[in-house]
């Protein structure tokens, strides 16, 4: 009996996947990934009947990607179709539309374990994008037990929708609940005049402004605020789209094609870290998990003694993150509001006798509907969409969505007197659909905060000519991976609100500050069949239990080897971003202690067993067995690694060999050019970031204001 009274159901959202399909495979390509798809789906729940539309939708999804990215998928499919594979990998020159299942299942088997790390990231690209779009159609939904939106089915669970106020005492520190108990309403906020979408751009613009703000995530949103507010003339751009309420259709694969950079598919080039990052209107706030965590005490003091931040200890911090905090109605999770997979962490750590507690979020009349991860259709979500963007539009702010800055020009000589010299954006303004550009932009100012993130960042400098020293270097990612754990009892990891818990207990030990910490991610059927390893039966064994998957995830403070440079973002002569990372030995040990250490923890809930994301599948069922995943392989791609927290790539720093940026978030050598998002830390947080960039933000913008009024 639902919890809430479902409203009566609406017809399906206009996401990308209702645009005409279309198609770019050959029928021999066709014929050979239609082989791949019904190798990979092997015993899936529903696989016979959605084939077809899989066949069509990878097809239409291909055709949707970077050409660079089409050609080197279409080349891995007549790759694995060809004679030559399967004599390699079975012994016998025969095309793999004409093998049996079995040797299918050897070929391709075969190319996850490779030596040839080629083979490893083909095998998974068609691995994942196959399960993805598999477990994104309802027809497997309902044969998982996946509910779908909340909007449609109501709350069904103790840990679903609106929570019952407050009780006396709860551990918050004002009275308003995080939950207002309202119904599941999607309320209907006009756009803001200000706020311009591609669409509505019908010739090319020229435009000035005292200051440029490019992107409008955790710190493009803060510091655009902060300037407009100051009573700058700022323009605003974002490369994402402008969404809000009913535009969240809580529809998985949809959303994520729409809200995440490349669709949902950057990684590393080699596929061996996946890279979740957003790409709308309050960037990756707009899709981000809600849990707000100040900067520990003493990453602030490294970042002080060993990369030269000042001001920005930890009681010059404080009175920022209270700001922050009231101005994203960021608010502790009481203990009753928690959902079942949050509750094994919890549980778990109790039960062990490990450090572990609630977190804040930002969220205000939160219906805990699970789907933070593709939008809050709710106006929930106090991310930059609710909070900093509206107060920026408010203050004067223009900002244009659908626009992609693509290079700065510094226009003026430094002459080191007086304002900073002109530079101007030159900018795409894009065409939502094929991502083509429809006109062009470009804006004059003095001030431009480059907040693209740290992949945009680096990129942005690297096109402009402006890289160089550490712009691009010193990726740090906090390394993520899964452990995911088989209970007797539903915990349904996609509902409830999805991270409010976390145990710290290896966090810092006396040996090294480098450690992790585990949280919960929310396991929708796409992310989750990506995330559960292998193929064939054996992973169906396990989607077939998707209601009884209780989901940890494990993240390391990357970084441990101080002066080893784990990755970066490179762009190519012929426009394209390459992206790589590497874990380093030290960091590799805390991955491989991360995962032992979830597997305890799912364990000590009662798990019947535990399988971690290696390609080769490993599966305990006792603390006895946990030498297994001491054993494990971490090579590339012989473990699932993504990353929600991509940082660092224009670290700040005194040394320009070494860093990106100034003290003050100045690009070095360009006055007037400052960089306001992840890229600008210097390290990996040891907590998620979103409040540390936030406060960054805030500081340095609120610096660049005080110059402003100075007349620098
Ligand atoms: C799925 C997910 C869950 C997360 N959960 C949490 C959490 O619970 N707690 C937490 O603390 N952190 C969380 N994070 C991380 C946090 O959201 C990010 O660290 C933070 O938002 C990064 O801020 P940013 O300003 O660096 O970049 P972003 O917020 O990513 O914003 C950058 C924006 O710039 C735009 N852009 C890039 N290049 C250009 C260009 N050339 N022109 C115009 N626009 C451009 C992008 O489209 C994007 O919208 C999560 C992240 C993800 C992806
Ligand atoms: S904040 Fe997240 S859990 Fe709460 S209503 Fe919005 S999307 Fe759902």
């Amino acid at each position: 009996m639902p919890l809430t009274a479902p409203p009566p159901p609406v017809p399906p959202a206009a996401g990308p996947t209702a645009a005409p399909r279309q198609r770019v495979l050959s029928s021999t390509q066709r014929a050979t990934y239609r082989a791949v798809a019904e190798c990979v789906l092997t015993g899936a729940p529903a696989a016979t009947e959605t084939l077809d539309e899989v066949v069509a939708l990878f097809d239409d999804r291909v055709a949707r990607m970077p050409s660079w990215q089409q050609r080197e998928l279409r080349l891995a499919i007549d790759l694995i179709g060809s004679r030559a594979a399967a004599l390699l990998a079975v012994g016998r020159p025969t095309p793999f539309t004409r093998l049996d299942a079995a040797a299918r299942t050897r070929l391709f088997g075969a190319w996850g374990r490779s030596r040839v790390p080629q083979l490893r990231t083909a095998h998974q690209a068609l691995r994942r994008l196959t399960l993805a779009i598999h477990y994104g159609l309802p027809a497997s939904h309902a044969a998982i037990g996946y509910g779908g939106p909340l909007y449609l089915r109501g709350a069904q669970h103790p840990w679903e929708g609106p929570a019952a106020p407050l009780t006396a005492g709860a551990p918050v520190d004002d009275a308003e609940p995080i939950q207002r108990g309202g119904a599941l309403v999607t309320p209907s906020t006009p756009r803001p005049r200000g706020v311009t979408i591609g669409s509505e751009i019908t010739a090319d613009l020229a435009l000035e402004a005292d200051a440029v703000v490019i992107g409008t995530g955790a710190g493009g949103a803060v510091a655009a605020a902060r300037l407009a507010e100051a009573g700058l003339d700022v323009v605003m751009l974002e490369e994402g789209g402008w969404y809000r309420g009913a535009d969240f259709t809580e529809r998985e694969v949809e959303m994520t094609e729409a809200l995440y950079a490349d669709g949902g598919l950057r990684s590393t080039d080699d596929l061996s870290v996946t890279m979740l990052q957003g790409r709308a209107v309050g960037g990756s706030t707009t899709i981000n998990w809600l849990i707000m965590l100040r900067t520990p005490d003493w990453v602030l003091d490294e970042w002080k003694d060993e990369h030269g931040l000042e001001g920005m200890r930890a009681a010059d911090l404080a009175p920022v993150f209270d700001r922050i905090e009231a101005e994203t109605h960021a608010r502790l999770v009481p203990d009753d509001a928690h959902s079942a997979n949050n509750r094994l962490i919890l549980d778990g750590a109790k039960a062990l006798g490990w450090a572990a507690r609630a977190g804040a979020i930002n969220a205000r009349g939160c219906v805990r509907s699970g789907f933070c991860g593709y939008g809050c259709r709710y106006d929930a979500k106090q991310g930059m969409l609710q909070t900093y963007v509206p107060r920026a539009v408010a203050a004067g702010a223009r900002l244009y969505a659908d626009v992609r800055a693509d290079r700065i020009e510094l226009r003026e000589r430094e002459t080191g007197q007086g304002r900073a010299p002109r530079k101007r954006v030159h900018a795409s303004v894009l065409d939502r659909a094929t991502g083509r550009t429809r006109r062009t932009l470009t804006i004059d100012a003095p001030l431009v905060i480059a907040a693209g993130g740290a992949v945009g960042t680096p990129a942005l400098l690297q096109r402009s000519a402006l890289g160089g020293g550490g712009v691009g270097a010193w990726m740090r990612l906090h390394p993520t991976t899964a452990v995911i754990g088989f209970h007797d009892r539903t915990i349904l990891a996609n509902t409830g609100m999805p991270l409010t818990t976390l145990c710290t207990e290896f966090l810092r030990t006396p040996a090294s500050d480098y450690g992790f910490w585990i949280e919960c991610p929310p396991l929708h059927p796409s992310l989750g069949s990506v995330a559960a390893p292998g193929f064939g039966e054996a992973h169906a064994a396990l989607l077939r239990r998707f209601p009884q998957m209780g989901a940890f995830i494990t993240l390391t403070r990357d970084g441990a080897e101080r002066r080893v440079s784990s990755g970066g973002v490179r762009v190519a002569r012929n426009g394209r971003t390459h992206l790589h990372y590497r874990l380093t030995p030290s960091d590799a040990a805390t991955v491989r202690r991360s995962i032992v250490a979830a597997a305890e923890l799912q364990l000590a809930n009662g798990a019947q067993h535990v399988t971690t994301l290696h390609t080769r599948p490993v599966t305990i069922a006792s603390s006895r067995d946990l030498r297994a995943i001491e054993q494990a392989s971490l090579a590339p791609n012989d473990v699932g690694l993504f990353s929600a927290h991509v940082n660092g790539t224009c670290r700040i720093g005194r040394d320009p060999a070494t860093s990106g940026a100034t003290p003050d978030g100045e690009r070095h050598g360009v006055r007037g050019l400052f960089i306001c998002d992840g890229s600008l830390l210097p390290t990996g947080v040891g907590v998620n970031p979103q409040e540390t960039i936030m406060a960054m933000a805030s500081v340095i913008a609120d610096r660049i204001v005080e110059r402003w009024r100075a007349g620098r």
